[in-house]
């Protein structure tokens, strides 16, 4: 934990530009911004993933998210819409092994895109989402 950067930041050990903190999280500009303004959301508690967060957390993560979200409206960011992004492993784009959200401020032209594969336009069938949502309910 001790190279964890955000955790370094939570512990002011490494610089950040805070936005907003309380007991359970921290909120920050990104360092590498998709935009300008864009704000990173983070525990205070150590987890690498969703699965080692309480759900409390996670919860309080997403309240904070949107607190800031309608700030970041009012403020002078430009900002005409906003993106909520939480990657979760590698293979979702995390980089940085501590949960953290991503709030990240929108306006046309950022250059910003989603990139889907190619099954992306392949609708499936009723049958097939049931039975995917079946297996996923017996984990929930
Ligand atoms: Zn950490």
């Amino acid at each position: 934990m001790n190279d964890c950067v955000f955790c370094k930041i939570i512990h002011v050990e490494a610089p950040a530009s805070i936005v907003y903190e309380d007991e359970i999280c921290l909120a920050f500009m990104d360092i590498q911004p998709v935009t300008p303004g864009h704000v990173l959301v983070v525990p205070r508690q150590h987890a690498i993933g969703l699965a080692d967060l309480p759900t409390e957390i996670g919860g309080h993560l997403f309240q904070i998210g949107q607190r800031i979200s309608a700030g970041m409206k009012k403020s002078h960011i430009r900002c005409e819409g906003i993106n909520l992004f939480l990657a979760d492993c590698a293979v979702a784009f995390q980089t940085v092994f501590h949960v953290h959200l991503h709030v990240i401020p929108r306006f046309a032209g950022d250059g910003f895109r989603l990139v889907f594969g190619p099954d992306y336009r392949n609708l499936p069938d009723r049958s097939e989402l049931d039975r995917l949502a079946k297996d996923l309910k017996n984990f929930l």
